[in-house]
């Protein structure tokens, strides 16, 4: 059955009119000072903390910030960039990022500089929305010229990273939400007439990228993950949200072409989106934010191990 979204007209694309009547639906929900900005101001004396912009909605309200391990980008380390709250609904990706700098970031600064942006979009964080006040998805706009100043603001933070990045990690969801309303009014913004329902996926996944796979890269994240929470499986089509499985718990897309933020890193190596499902009745709140560490120690373990591979080849 196809869906219907009560703004706009059917077949026609929303104008400004219809961009504010559903703006005018959004109401705060959550609060990003009490459950992003407070944690940040814990970890400020174990990382660099800089503010990277604020959003214009609100500048008071929505300072964004980064935090770096100590001398990022000056100890010839590998450098490693987390990305959190693309999608602000997405609340393990916000609350991940921040439990990851809180338990496993120091040990893994060993061995490489990371910079974490916990909460890209922390507008979408407090009212729950996939898109910004502007009805666009950020994550379809990394790129030249974007209409989405959070990801301007991302895009602008990583031009002034020097070296080249070895690791990206962007950490995201898949929630029942997106079935029953996002991917409904995506089709209603855009003019288009229906939303064919599709299944949403119970468990982890990972998207990467078709240019450059790196089919070992994400079973290490897989299994990483399999210890904390389940793995989704395929549909009885073999795919997951509707794109074809090519290995266990794993979709690529073309991510230069869909603008989505692990493309932001041009010539990173490894480069993975994570996509915890928080609506299974099998997880906790707290087991989705222990996933999204899971994803990114197991990402940085198998980049650690890689690299001493290298560099033992190289010496023999
Ligand atoms: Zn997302």
């Amino acid at each position: 059955m196809a869906q219907f979204y009560p703004i706009g007209k059917l077949g026609t694309p929303w104008g400004p009119l219809e961009r504010q009547e559903w703006l005018a639906k959004q109401s705060i929900q959550r609060s990003y000072q009490e459950e992003v900005l407070s944690k940040i101001q814990k970890l400020a004396g174990d990382f660099e903390v800089v503010q990277y912009g604020a959003l214009s909605y609100d500048t008071e309200k929505y300072p964004l910030f980064a935090l770096k391990t100590p001398g990022f980008g000056k100890t010839g380390k590998p450098l490693v960039l987390v990305t959190g709250g693309v999608h602000g609904y997405e609340t393990s990706g916000v609350q991940g990022a921040l439990r990851f700098l809180e338990t496993r970031a120091k040990e893994y600064a060993a061995d490489f500089d990371i910079m974490v942006a916990p909460c890209v979009s922390p507008w979408g964080y407090e009212t729950v929305n996939r898109w910004n006040p502007n009805a666009v998805d950020p994550n379809r706009s990394f790129k030249k010229d974007t209409d989405s100043e959070e990801a301007a603001a991302v895009l602008k933070l990583v031009s002034s990273i020097e070296l080249p990045v070895v690791l990206h990690m962007d950490l995201h969801e898949t929630t029942d939400t997106d079935e029953s309303e996002f991917r409904v009014a995506k089709a209603a913004r855009d003019g288009k007439e229906s939303h064919e329902p599709d299944v949403v996926p119970d468990g982890f996944y990972t998207v990467g990228d078709t240019e450059n796979p790196q089919a070992e890269f994400q079973a290490a994240i897989i299994d990483a993950v399999r210890k904390v929470t389940h793995i989704a499986p395929p549909d009885p089509k073999g795919r997951i949200i509707g794109e074809p499985i090519c290995q266990e718990g794993v979709i690529n897309y073309p991510i230069k072409t869909f603008h989505v933020c692990s493309s932001i890193i041009t010539g990173a190596k490894f480069v993975s989106t994570t996509e915890v499902y928080p609506d299974s009745p099998k997880v906790t709140d707290a087991l989705c934010n222990e996933a999204q560490v899971a994803a990114v120690s197991g990402a940085l373990e198998f980049v650690k191990q890689s690299i001493r591979a290298e560099t033992a080849t190289a010496q023999a």
